[in-house]
């Protein structure tokens, strides 16, 4: 059966070198795709070329072009080559490194990885992490540690007999992730305070003080600060370091989601805007995002490590628990067995080196400024966000001044776009109104498709405004 696999990693190779072609998301509706694959469930075998054909018929023609250089929706948007082969090499080997003796190398790679992060971000000795599948259940895992740690036994005891409400704070631009993490740790989203922001969308600090302290006078207990490190919406860095004092007066645990945004880390700049992020006691990372790395790389990192391990050991099953305790992987986060997550990063890293990885996110950061110059420069287009990381979010200057019907051009533009097979874009709510949100988070993206993208956004933008006000 394996005799196949050169074939297999054929179609890989013809799939991913013809990125550039075709449709970047495919014009068809559930139903169409539906009718091409949906079949009775199988009870014989069928020949793996005959398989395969069929996935070259109907399956590929489907599929959504992540990678392709206008993909600049979201954020998982070019999973580097390297970090392909090397989830390829690490299905075939198929190490399921829960404990040590599940993945020996497996289980120190990971640690490997962690460290190298840690590094990174410029964490102290004795912090650690965890890979996981994707910021979500890093966020998850961040909150589940903090709540440990300030209530004195959660995992074990619950939340039934508390007397003082538990509060989490963090800024009206926080991911929906931090939400439902808040909702299954049972404090319940009411207890999520959102604090405002300021003109740039970063956390107002006073605000968030003075939150703290009304909380403390009706006698909650807030325990926790989320700040972003790159918001998904607009990509706002908050004041990290103004944040971290006052999570240090108030004795407040501070989590920094940098899900997205971790990667400029790795530049100059970036070290600037994340000023203080060593000083959180846990960050949100994700590789498959910013680093270029495949889904799903995610990485919870925490100050210090024995929390990790403590919180979760208290689950553990027994007749693994002992002196491996902290190596073993199952003690450091939520999931059981899982394949390595780590392993195409380290083989990614490897091969490329961080200086490459680093020139990458620079160029991303350098785009999202150019692009900005690019619809300034049109006099039609207005920048809507401040542009901390790159993520750039525009409006197109209007005569139409009923809400609706702006917020509905730009919907339309949007839409137009995205069937014009040329790219895709998503919408973002900015200060309540509609913007289109351009998320520079792609190796393969060049100047010149920044250029060709400012200009068909504004051909668009013209006819179709010019429809909507006739
Ligand atoms: C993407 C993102 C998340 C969620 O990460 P997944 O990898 O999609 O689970 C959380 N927070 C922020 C700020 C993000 O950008």
């Amino acid at each position: 059966m394996l005799a196949c696999m050169n074939e297999v990693t054929q179609l890989i190779d013809n799939y991913r070198v013809n990125l550039d072609g075709g449709d970047v998301i495919p014009d068809r509706p559930y139903e169409e795709v539906e009718e091409l694959l949906k079949e009775s469930l199988p009870k014989e075998g069928t020949s793996i070329p005959s398989v395969m054909d069929q996935i070259r018929r109907d399956y590929i023609p489907n599929c959504s072009k992540v990678g392709h250089p206008n993909f600049l929706a979201w954020m998982n948007n070019s999973s580097c080559d390297a970090g392909l082969l090397g989830e390829m090499i690490n299905v075939g080997l198929a190490q399921v490194p829960f404990t040590f003796k599940g993945g020996k190398s497996a289980t120190v790679i990971e640690h490997l990885v962690t460290e190298w992060f840690c590094q990174i971000f410029n964490y102290p000795e004795n912090s650690s992490g965890s890979m996981v599948s994707g910021g979500t259940v890093a966020n998850l895992t961040a909150l589940t540690v903090a709540r440990e740690k300030y209530t004195d036994g959660a995992m074990e005891r619950g939340l039934q007999n508390r007397k003082k409400i538990l509060r989490i704070y963090t800024s009206e631009q926080v991911h929906v992730s931090i939400e439902r993490a808040v909702g299954i740790l049972g404090i319940g989203m009411d207890h999520l305070v959102k604090v405002p922001c300021d003109e740039y969308h970063r956390m107002d600090v006073e605000a968030l003080e003075a939150a703290i302290k009304k909380d403390r006078d009706r006698g909650y207990m807030g325990f926790c600060v989320v700040a972003q490190g790159g918001s998904a919406t607009v990509g706002a860095v908050d004041s990290i370091e103004a944040i971290a004092d006052i999570c240090q007066r108030y004795d407040l645990w501070l989590h920094v989601d940098a899900a997205y945004g971790g990667g400029a880390i790795l530049t100059d700049y970036g070290k600037k805007v994340f000023k203080g992020i060593e000083r959180a006691d846990s960050i949100t990372t994700d590789p498959h995002k910013w680093f270029y790395m495949p889904v799903e790389a995610g990485l919870i990192l925490f100050r210090d490590k024995c929390r990790l391990t403590n919180t979760f050991l208290k689950s553990s099953c027994s007749s693994y628990r002992g002196e491996m305790d902290s190596v073993n992987r199952m003690n450091n986060g939520i999931q059981i067995a899982q394949t390595s997550k780590s392993f195409k990063v380290w083989f990614a890293l490897k091969v490329y080196g961080l200086d490459l990885i680093k020139r990458c996110i620079e160029k991303d950061i350098e785009l999202a400024r150019f692009g900005t110059k690019l619809f300034l420069e049109t006099g039609r287009w207005d920048i809507v966000n401040a542009v901390d990381l790159s993520i750039l979010c525009v409006r197109y200057k209007s005569e139409i001044k009923n809400n609706l019907d702006y917020d509905k051009l730009h919907m339309t533009i949007l839409d137009e776009y995205e069937k014009s097979g040329e790219g895709l874009l998503t919408q973002a709510s900015v200060d309540g109104a509609v913007s289109i949100r351009i998320c520079f988070a792609n190796h393969r993206t060049t100047k010149d498709d920044v250029m060709e993208l400012v200009k068909k956004l504004d051909d668009i933008a013209k006819i179709e405004e010019m429809k909507l006000r006739n």
